[in-house]
């Protein structure tokens, strides 16, 4: 359970505002109710796990189900090592209804606002919304991000971004070009070729660190979770050795193995590609790997090599913004990259009472680091809590004995 028995419930005056009823959001709500602090998940869409229900079908979690679960239900061993999308969805549902969890849905939250010693969230229908404090649980990959491609605005071929993609049904028999080789876009390009598309190029600007997802049964994320807290060169030059190993190499099909180190690209923002079919699609040329997208012109599309090809669709893997300029821009709570200064327990020292959850991308694994850091949060918030009513306690008393 995610109850601590020595630190007794406290009752702010005010609930606490989880944004967001994702993973991280779901997971704060419920390790601040095991403490007894009332904590109400405002949600934009109509359930909770919006973005599992969004994404393509055939989506597992490169994690694995153990060290995935939430503070407080285990995912069911039915699910499987690798949990499939739906079950994530119904693992999510579950979790809120386990908890008891008070989730309001159709309610997106505009901005946030510090007044007196509260918070105020500025929300759907005019509400005016105030808390005690604020979790920010807005997701990591929150706005699809597409780069401003010269010639993308007049390009009258299908171009979409990942986060449209289901399946590939509607591309059988099509060209289809997936721009971007992070794991999702290497995981379309597997999907595509397999999926009956009549030819998969992949567009690759930057060479990913690809990994096998299990190497005689040990998990990649088992040696993310160790190599965590080690030096980046160490990890580094940890990688390469394994890679040599672990890896085959794809350098004859235009993948050559990167020359930056795998910890260096991680604290870049890029974790390694978790293979789920690429490489073997690669070596059988079902996917054929083509230079990075520089633009568009006369219908067609323009690579960095000069080629210029002409496919039936263009599926743009290219990320996501995190977009919480609108929501906590003003307050100097965000970095160059648009990213919480801080994350976890801590508070930016000019927002005390405002938490950040799912804003890094560990190689580890986010599902773990959400679970982490909810638990780090509720104690935080708690002990905060307690420390309020205690002084509001004293002031009374004060108050009592003057009388
Ligand atoms: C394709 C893909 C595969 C992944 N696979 C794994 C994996 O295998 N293992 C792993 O550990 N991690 C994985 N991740 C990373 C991460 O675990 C997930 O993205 C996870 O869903 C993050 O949870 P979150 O709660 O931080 O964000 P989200 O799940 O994105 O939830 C954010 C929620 O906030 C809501 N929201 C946003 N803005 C507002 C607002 N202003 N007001 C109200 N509500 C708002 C959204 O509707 C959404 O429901 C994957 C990510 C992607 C994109």
């Amino acid at each position: 359970m995610v109850t601590t028995p020595h630190e007794p419930p406290v009752h702010p005056a005010h609930p606490v505002y989880v944004i967001g009823g994702g993973p991280g959001g779901l997971a704060v709500a419920a390790a601040l109710r095991g403490r007894g602090v009332r904590a109400v998940v405002l949600e934009k869409s109509d359930a909770v796990g919006a973005s599992w229900r969004a994404h393509y079908d055939r989506l597992r979690l490169h994690t694995t189900r153990r060290l995935s679960a939430l503070p407080g239900l285990k995912m069911p061993r039915s699910f499987g090592r690798w949990v499939a999308r739906a079950d994530v969805v119904r693992y999510l549902e579950k979790y809120a209804e386990h908890h008891e969890l008070e989730v309001v849905t159709g309610v997106e939250v505009f901005g946030v606002e510090r007044s007196g010693g509260e918070w105020v969230l500025h929300a759907t229908g005019g509400r005016r919304l105030v808390g005690s404090a604020v979790v920010v649980a807005t997701g990591f990959n929150h706005t699809p991000s597409l780069p401003g491609w010269p010639g993308m605005e007049a390009y009258g071929g299908e171009l979409i971004h990942a986060r449209a993609y289901r399946n590939p049904e509607p591309y059988a028999g099509k060209d289809v070009l997936v721009v971007g080789a992070g794991n999702t876009g290497a995981e379309i390009a597997a999907d595509l070729a397999g999926g009956g598309a009549e030819r998969v190029r992949l567009a690759v600007r930057t060479v990913p660190h690809i990994v096998r997802r299990t190497t005689a049964g040990w998990p990649a994320q088992r040696t993310g979770i160790l190599v965590r807290r080690l030096p980046v060169p160490v990890v580094d030059r940890l990688g390469a050795v394994l890679a040599r190993v672990a890896a085959p190499d794809l350098t004859a099909y235009g993948l050559p193995r990167p020359d930056t180190g795998l910890a260096t690209r991680q604290r870049q923002g890029a974790i390694p590609v978790q293979d789920v079919g690429l490489v073997e699609a690669v070596r059988s040329g079902k996917v054929e790997v083509v230079a990075a997208v520089e633009g568009f012109e006369g219908g067609e599309v323009v690579l960095a090599d000069g080629t210029r090809i002409a496919p039936d669709a263009v599926i743009a893997a290219t990320g996501y913004r995190r977009a919480l300029e609108p929501l906590v821009g003003d307050l100097g709570v965000l970095d160059e990259r648009g990213r919480p200064v801080v994350h976890g327990a801590r508070c930016p020292r000019e927002a005390p009472g405002l938490y950040f959850t799912g804003f890094t991308n560990p190689i580890s694994g986010m599902f773990r680091e959400l679970a982490i850091d909810a638990e780090k949060i509720a104690r935080a918030i708690a002990r905060r809590a307690a420390r309020a009513t205690k002084a509001t306690k004293a002031a009374e008393d004060a108050k009592t004995e003057r009388v």
